[in-house]
């Protein structure tokens, strides 16, 4: 009896060593982390003068020398080989596709660009191209079987988007070269689609690779009184053609495609902090310090997106930089980099996995955080919790961890909602970690959802919830610490999880 309880004791004395109390080291750096430095960061990160921080717009510039600064100070290195600023900078041209001149011709009349016809493509023609056209119905399966569409155009009415991707997808695979699309029931409703439209590609879509010529011509969404005039009827003559599952004659259009075509300087920011007797292996921590700029007077300052994990990746980095100047440096390598291009369609972070710094088979993990400033509306005020994505789905070591380091020192309710890969919202695909997991590296993104100011101009820094933030960021700076110090590299027992639709 006695024995036993002394057993016991002495299990309980090791359990609260190993799991209660933490290692003092890592609280002493971690402590580091505080509200008012976060504050400090974001005051500038999130102010009116970055102008939103659009990628390759000068506001994104200021941002990119301010944390290059900061890494500077903290004695980081810049680990980019002839890259700007020091090494800081990893350089990253961007191509920027707006439409030119597009115009499309039928036996009634011509059309351009936004009215009447919308071009969604990378195509250029070099002068007009004559086809046929053929009309097909809904889309489905059936209503292609005894169609010839090989190179040819098609168009059918379908208004999900689901079922228009689908219905492109068999006209593509049965050699269809151009695709019409009729996905609004009035012009009233194509108008207003085409506006919206208008401002997104007038604005430039970019891309990490030259857009190609590719072996179609693209898609068009096109007018109901305009998809009339191509097959020399009305609107509603399509329209019954489909309920009734009549055919349609063929017609011919004729248009012309010109694209600009322009390059976008820009720069991911890395600091680097060498490790000790595992500097070969390197986590990397990461957030996305691009945003969406201005629109007309309006800024859009994004203190949650991403000020918010810019400024935890700031002081994480400062924590470790401080510990390794006291003796107590990271046997594994640390990365810290922020990223650029994240809005436009996590650009940044596939410029660096398509060109790494270091070997992407020695990078252990990626911990990346988008969004941690805030409560979203799943949560109340008060609540102390941070939502992650992804722990699990390569390394079970890297959940544990994650779990074992919140437990010890952090606390914070773990809601692990997003982590399914079918939910709706999609989360694992949505950041820049995905380009890490599609690697094969193990990811945890850290983001607390969206809310009310999510892409307005309203989100600002006095809406930031800074205690909630400072822990989520040592949450972070935790699970980084055991990582990146423990014995043996964590391992990959898991299989990837492919992209759904
Ligand atoms: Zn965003």
């Amino acid at each position: 009896m006695k024995k036993i309880m002394l057993t016991a004791l002495v299990m309980a004395t090791i359990f609260t060593t190993v799991f209660g109390q933490g290692d003092p080291i890592a609280e002493k750096y971690a402590n580091t982390i505080t509200v008012s430095d976060l504050h400090g960061h974001l005051s500038v990160i999130a102010s009116d003068a970055l102008q939103g921080r659009e990628t390759g717009k000068v506001g994104q510039k200021m941002a990119a020398a301010y944390i290059a600064e900061q890494f500077k100070s903290f004695g980081l290195q810049g680990p980019v080989k002839g890259g700007d600023n020091n090494g800081f900078y990893q350089d990253v041209v961007l191509y920027s596709a707006k439409p030119g001149e597009i115009s499309l011709s039928t036996k009634k009349g011509k059309y351009d660009n936004f009215n009447g016809i919308i071009y969604y493509g990378t195509t250029v023609t070099n002068g007009a191209v004559e086809r046929d056209i053929v009309f097909a119905g809904a889309g489905t399966e059936a209503d292609f079987e005894s169609l010839d569409v090989k190179d040819k155009a098609v168009m059918f009415m379908s208004e999900s988007m689901r079922g228009w991707r689908d219905a492109a997808q068999i006209a593509n695979e049965k050699g269809a070269k151009t695709i019409f699309i009729l996905n609004t029931p009035t012009d009233e409703a194509f108008d207003g689609m085409a506006q919206q439209f208008k401002g997104f590609l007038l604005g430039g879509r970019l891309s990490v690779n030259k857009p190609e010529a590719s072996e179609t011509d693209g898609v068009f969404f096109v007018k109901p009184s305009v998809a009339g005039d191509i097959f020399n009827t009305k609107y509603e003559k399509l329209k019954s053609a489909v309920e009734n599952n009549k055919k349609i004659k063929s017609s011919k259009v004729s248009y012309s495609l010109a694209m600009n075509l322009s390059e976008v300087p820009t720069e991911n920011v890395l600091g680097y902090l060498e490790g000790t007797d595992k500097k070969d292996e390197l986590l990397i921590i990461t957030s996305h310090y691009d945003h969406l700029g201005m629109d007309g007077e309006d800024i859009y300052n994004g203190a949650d997106d991403d000020g918010s994990g810019t400024v935890s990746v700031l002081e994480i980095a400062q924590a470790f930089s401080e510990a390794k100047k006291d003796g107590h440096g990271p046997r594994r390598s640390i990365l810290f980099m922020t990223v650029t291009g994240e809005e436009k369609g996590l650009l940044g972070s596939d410029y660096y996995t398509q060109h790494p710094i270091f070997p992407l088979e020695n990078t252990i993990a990626d911990l990346n955080i988008d969004m941690v400033g805030r409560i979203d509306e799943n949560h109340k005020e008060g609540d102390n919790y941070v939502s992650l994505v992804g722990s699990d789905k390569l390394s079970t070591e890297l959940h544990q961890i994650s779990e074992n380091a919140n437990a010890t020192y952090t606390k914070l309710d773990l809601d692990y909602t997003y982590n399914d890969v079918n939910h709706p919202e999609r989360i694992y695909y949505r950041s820049d970690h995905w380009n890490f997991a599609k690697n094969n590296i193990p990811v945890i993104f850290y983001t607390t959802g969206t809310h009310p100011d999510y892409h307005k101009p309203t989100d600002t820094v006095d809406k930031i919830e800074f205690e909630l933030l400072n822990k989520r960021a040592q949450l972070v700076f935790y699970t980084a610490w055991e990582l990146v110090n423990r014995e043996n590299r964590i391992v990959v027992d898991k299989g990837q999880e492919k992209e759904g639709e």
